[in-house]
Order: structure tokens, then C-alpha cells, then sequence
């Protein structure tokens, strides 16, 4: 009786061997992961830590995968503990440098990147709104989230073809060679561009307050500078050149 179940069991084993090959072999998905070099991921930690509030930037991508971020750049801004708002004439100006450097709009346009104070990195319903409105007239764009306790979260969004949104892993990649950190620059960005709407210094104070993207604001002309094509022409050049 057992040497009949073993051969039954054996024969049940031969049976399957024998399954025909798959035609489309099984295969773990690639899932997309934002992934920062050491020196830009120390930036940010620094930036983030520099002071009380909120701090707010763009990721440039590295030329050849976008989805990996050499530098994290901050533009003019007034923050609080819970809000960053972006000065628009800064944004323009840094996007006029950055396309003068050499660079392409989609690596330093679609990776939106802010800290929360706290633990939570959780993205707040004006964030959602902010992403939906101000990045949803690109092809793709990444909303990325550092917490003070250290939690993340980035969403890959598409805004074309099928469209849709993932959360996707971040990592810091230690496999490539990587400048070293700089908090001197890092400082001197920090102090630039971060102020806050109920201090303000000598300096700024002589100045008329700048336009600030908010709730209000429409980023869709802003966003549309970023595509990819048309780009740099005599034309566009002078609808976004800075007034
Ligand atoms: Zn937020």
C-alpha cells in the first residue's frame, strides 16, 4: 500500500515535469525607485535640518536616468512650519539656468521635492492638490516627501499614454562615485532662498514683496516651459523670459 502511494505520487511528479514551457515566462515586475546619490541626499538632510520650518525644491536628474537625483536645488521660497511657497520670478530664473547650463527640462522640472517637520511624510491634501494642479500638465512627474523623523514617500505619476500614479521605493545609491559634501554652498543656498513670511531680514525688507505661487496661482504656463519639445525657441524664449 505505501509503495503504491509512493508510486502515485512519483507519477504525479513525473506529470508535472513534463508541463510545456511558458510562452511569456514569469518575471518580477521592475518597479521604478527614486533613488539619490550620497552628496544630494546629504544636502538634503542638511537643508532639511537647517531650520524650523518646511523647505521646498527640485531634483535634477542625472542625464541618463532620470529617476536618479545628483542634486537637490532650492529656489526662493517662504516657509512655515506646514507650507513652502515658491517665489515665481525665482522659479523662472532658475529654470532659465538651469536650460543655460545645458540641461534638459525633464531634469529639473518634474522631481518636486519638500520636507515635513515631524514624523509624518505623508502628503497633506494641499500637496495632493498642489501635485494634481501644478504637475499635472507634464508627461511624468515625482512627488517626493522627507520627514524630520525620517520616513519618505515618492509617487511616480503619468500623466500621459494610460496615465497613472505609483508609490515607488527610494534609495540612496552608493555604487557610483559621488562629490563631497559641501555645507558651506549648501548654506549659503539655505540662507538665500529660505525665508519665512513673519521675519524678514534688512535686505529683503527694502524689496517689494515677491509674487508667491500659492493656491490661487496657476503653474500650467510654468509646467509648460518644462516639456520637452518645443524648447528654446526665439519664440518661448520670450514668453518665459522674465519681466
Ligand atoms: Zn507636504
Amino acid at each position: 500500500m505505501v509503495n503504491a502511494n509512493l508510486a502515485e505520487r512519483l507519477g504525479r511528479r513525473r506529470k508535472r515535469r513534463r508541463r510545456q514551457p511558458l510562452l511569456f515566462p514569469r518575471r518580477r515586475p521592475m518597479t521604478p525607485t527614486l533613488r539619490f546619490t550620497p552628496t544630494a541626499w546629504a544636502k538634503l538632510l542638511f537643508l532639511r535640518d537647517r531650520g524650523e520650518t518646511e523647505v521646498g525644491g527640485f531634483g535634477i536628474s542625472s542625464p541618463l536616468d532620470l529617476l536618479l537625483i545628483d542634486d537637490v536645488r532650492l529656489v526662493r521660497q517662504q516657509c512655515t512650519s506646514v507650507t513652502v511657497a515658491f517665489d515665481d520670478q525665482a522659479v523662472a530664473d532658475f529654470f532659465d539656468r538651469q536650460v543655460d547650463q545645458g540641461l534638459r527640462p525633464e531634469q529639473f522640472g518634474r522631481v518636486w521635492i519638500h520636507t515635513h517637520p515631524g514624523d509624518s511624510a505623508s502628503p497633506s491634501s494641499k500637496d495632493e492638490e498642489t501635485f494634481a494642479r501644478c504637475f499635472g500638465e507634464s508627461d511624468w512627474a515625482v512627488m517626493f516627501i522627507l520627514a524630520q523623523g525620517g520616513e519618505t514617500y515618492a509617487r511616480l505619476r503619468f500623466n500621459i499614454g494610460p496615465r497613472g500614479s505609483l508609490e515607488i521605493p527610494v534609495d540612496v545609491d552608493y555604487r557610483r562615485p559621488f562629490a563631497a559634501a559641501d555645507q558651506t554652498t549648501w548654506d549659503l543656498e539655505y540662507v538665500e532662498c529660505v525665508h519665512s513670511p513673519y521675519f524678514t531680514s534688512p535686505n529683503v525688507s527694502e524689496v517689494e514683496p515677491p509674487h508667491l505661487f500659492d493656491i490661487e496661482d496657476d503653474w500650467t504656463d510654468w509646467f509648460n516651459f518644462a516639456k520637452p519639445e518645443p524648447f528654446a525657441t526665439a519664440q518661448e524664449e520670450s514668453v518665459y523670459a522674465p519681466t
